[in-house]
């Protein structure tokens, strides 16, 4: 067994790793799956390319004859060429199934491998003449590296070829990655070519894990960047190690000088000079290199306090949006950019869905409308994550297949970069569009993670211009709908006017020809020699009764008219309410007897007198009465209640008298315990009256409780019914109360007014 050498060690070392690379591109699902299969078949041959060197250096494998030993690690060369080729086309994305490429590296492998085999056949020497000798081994050698340089250089073409032909900063940065990594392969096969193969397997290594990462990595940091930082790293360390030097020369030259000083006030005073000095200098100095190299770079912290302090107190959506794009414009130079505010609505083929109302920011063009379904990658992206997503993330990564064809052709008519969710309290309420870099710069790492912070300082100024634009729609709603009242209010008054007029106008015209009527039929009936014709007489009545109901039904719309216009003159005198309600009593007699109805008055005898207006309070009674006999079947009863009522501390503040009326009748429903007391008002439909003043249900022109009403108030009393319900087969009945206060106030209290 020969002992292991330096180089053999160095390849085995190396072999975990391919095979760690060639795992987690089998494993991987974040990127596209061609160029990671390609890269883990290009780890497994790197392994087995290892062990061929291994099997090489240490002479291994006896049956395999030496010369072909020799040329094993050649072979796993040329094999890895066509491999890296393969690759590149891969990872470029390149169409077409490179059928030609594949036939010319499987011909010409195996017409060199057909040659090697053939050692016992064919001589050694392959070709001698004009002094030149081909040995096979020579012939076989050219051949792989010619078959090498085909490959390689067709993969380096191609890498070439794609860079000239693409504008997008992205898809540069990506090639740039591929340049490094054919850089780094190349040189070490180049090196392993040369003979130095430890040293070529060690420098194309570093090669294969940036292919690894370029591979996996979803979405590649700048290269450029990072090469900028890492030279201005070099430069800076560089910087700081000329420092120490020369500060070390300078103490050790001031400690020769200064003999006899304790070397540790030298060593403090040195440490103290380079604390104090050191620190910021080399921070200036950083400053300084990264400026040179990488140009003017935007400082994350001041932009987020700026932004925070300028868009903290919008409260408008519109200036929000423009200050809002206008400020990420000027920050990330960018010139274009618009802001969404979403609501959570029903779509409308059905489902869910979030539609996207665009709010002008910076540019010209008015956003476009957008809707998302629920389920859609998109939708579930900007839902639960926060990172910004660019436009070429929803183009490449396989998470984003499943865009619907309407809201990939929204997002094309935007013409954005890179959009940003916003949320508040986990709600997605907002996203932020925005457009390329003027420079051309894609939005790497740092930008977006910039957006992300900008994002949710955002949160909050647009739920707050969110909410006070709801408010402020609240309020013109409102606004809208308290003129349409007023408007309402308006032509109910001019109604109410016109009806007020019209009672005024037909009652004053009525009643002088109606007091003739009745005046003259008055007399006709009187009449002894009509009398005495029975024929005659039956008519005469029938005109009489009728002029005398139409003469009341004016007096009633004369007395509506008067409280309308407020010329309601109460004529004052103490007035006994139970005397009263006998006097209206005798009068309805015959209709109670006529409806077979009972009526009795409880203890209104001992009811104190009120001041009053008799004939108008006389109304009042009579109107209830003759509502409780019409609303009242056949054989009902009437009761009328009274009782004196004191001062309590909360609710009255005078003495008065409060007498009910209540019935046994059909009831009032509650919902109508108030319309009642409007002037003609009246309920179920006019039809189904039957007319005739106490018949049961009989019509009235709906005046008696709005006159009621005017004459208590006029007294300032109250008036009011209670009932459970309107039913004309249980009969729940119903009470008036009617309130009177003792003493009427002096003259100068206004009187209300119904
Ligand atoms: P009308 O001339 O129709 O009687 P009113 O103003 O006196 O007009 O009454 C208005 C309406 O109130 C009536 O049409 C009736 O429906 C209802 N109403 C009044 N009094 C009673 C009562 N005692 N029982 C049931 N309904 C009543």
């Amino acid at each position: 067994m020969q002992p292991l050498y330096l180089a053999d060690l160095i390849n085995l070392a190396q072999a975990p790793l391919y095979l760690l690379i060639a795992f987690l591109a089998l494993l991987s699902v974040k990127t596209a799956p061609r160029p990671r299969h390609v890269l883990a078949l290009y780890a497994l041959v790197s392994v087995a390319w290892l062990g061929a060197q291994v099997v090489w250096n240490r002479g291994a494998l006896p049956f395999l004859l030496n010369d072909f030993k020799f040329r094993l690690p050649l072979y796993g060369l040329l094999l890895l060429a066509i491999i890296l080729f393969w690759f590149v086309r891969a990872y470029l994305l390149v169409g077409g199934s490179g059928w030609g490429w594949w036939s010319l590296g499987v011909v010409w492998t195996g017409a060199l491998l057909l040659l090697d085999s053939s050692r016992a056949s064919t001589s050694d020497i392959l070709w001698t003449g004009g002094g030149w000798m081909v040995l096979r081994d020579d012939f076989l050698r050219g051949g792989i590296a010619l078959g090498w340089c085909l490959f390689t250089g067709a993969a380096v073409m191609t890498t070439l070829l794609a860079f000239r032909r693409t504008r997008q900063p992205l898809v540069r940065n990506r090639i740039r990655y591929l340049v490094l990594i054919l850089l780094l392969v190349i040189a070490g096969q180049v090196a392993f070519l040369a003979t130095y193969w430890t040293l070529g397997s060690l420098v194309s290594l570093p090669g294969v894990l940036i292919a690894a990462y370029a591979a996996l990595t979803p979405r590649l940091p700048s290269l450029r960047r990072a090469m900028q930082r890492s030279l201005s790293y070099l430069i800076t360390t560089g910087l700081a190690l000329l420092f120490y030097l020369a500060a070390l020369t300078l103490s050790l030259s001031a400690f020769r000088a200064t003999q006899g000083t304790s070397p540790w006030l030298v060593g403090i005073s040195l440490a103290a000079v380079l604390a104090v000095f050191f620190t910021p200098l080399l921070s200036q100095a950083q400053k300084w290199i990264d400026r040179l190299i990488a140009g003017v770079s935007h400082d994350p912290a001041r932009i987020l306090r700026q932004y925070s302090q300028d868009i903290s107190n919008i409260l408008d959506l519109d200036l929000l949006a423009k200050v809002v794009t206008e400020l990420i414009g000027n920050a990330l130079d960018i010139s274009r950019g618009h802001l969404f505010t979403v609501s959570y609505e029903k779509a409308p083929e059905g489902g869910n869905c979030y539609r996207l109302q665009g709010v002008k920011g910076k540019g010209e063009e008015d956003p476009v409308p957008g809707i998302l379904l629920e389920e859609s990658p998109l939708a579930n992206y900007f839902r639960y994550q926060r990172p910004p997503l660019p436009q070429s993330d929803i183009d490449n990564l396989p998470r984003f297949g499943g865009t619907p064809a309407d809201e990939r052709q929204w997002l094309s008519t935007l013409q954005m970069e890179v959009y940003v969710p916003i949320h508040s309290k986990d709600e997605w309420i907002g996203l932020l569009a925005l457009g390329p870099k003027n420079s051309g710069e894609p939005f790497w790492d740092d930008d977006l993670f910039l957006l992300s912070s900008l994002a949710d300082q955002t949160a909050v100024a647009l739920e707050n211009a969110r909410l006070v634009e709801s408010l402020v729609r609240l309020n013109n709603d409102f606004r809208r709908a308290i003129a349409a009242l007023d408007q309402a209010n308006r032509n109910l008054e001019r109604l109410d006017r016109t009806k007020t007029d019209f009672i005024s106008v037909a009652s004053h015209e009525l009643h002088s020809p109606l007091t003739l009527v009745n005046a003259y039929s008055q007399m006709l009936l009187e009449d002894p020699e009509l009398a005495s014709n029975p024929e005659y007489a039956k008519m005469l009545s029938g005109i009489h009764s009728g002029a005398q109901r139409l003469h009341e039904i004016v007096e009633s719309m004369l007395d509506m008219a008067k409280i309308d216009t407020r010329e309601l003159q109460l004529d004052l005198q103490p007035v006994s309410l139970g005397d009263l309600i006998s006097s209206i009593n005798e009068k309805l007699d015959a209709a109670l007897k006529e409806r077979n109805q009972k009526f009795e008055a409880l203890d209104l005898t001992s009811l104190p007198a009120i001041q009053g207006d008799r004939e108008a309070l006389r109304k009042v009674f009579h109107h209830l009465l003759t509502n409780a006999i019409k609303y009242t079947p056949d054989g009902g009863k009437i009761t009328v209640s009274g009782q004196a009522l004191y001062p309590t501390r909360e609710l009255l503040t005078e003495s008065g008298v409060e007498l009910v009326v209540s019935d046994t009748g059909i009831g009032i429903d509650p919902s109508m315990h108030e319309v009642i007391f409007t002037k003609f008002y009246q309920t179920g439909e006019l039809a189904l009256h039957s007319s005739g003043k106490t018949k049961f249900k009989g019509a009235g022109p709906g005046l008696g409780l709005a006159i009621s009403k005017g004459i208590v108030e006029a007294h300032f009393g109250r008036i009011w019914v209670e009932s459970p319900e309107h039913d004309e087969v249980r009969c729940p009945g119903s009470q008036f109360h009617v309130y009177l206060p003792l003493h009427q106030p002096e003259k100068t209290r206004p009187r209300p007014v119904i």
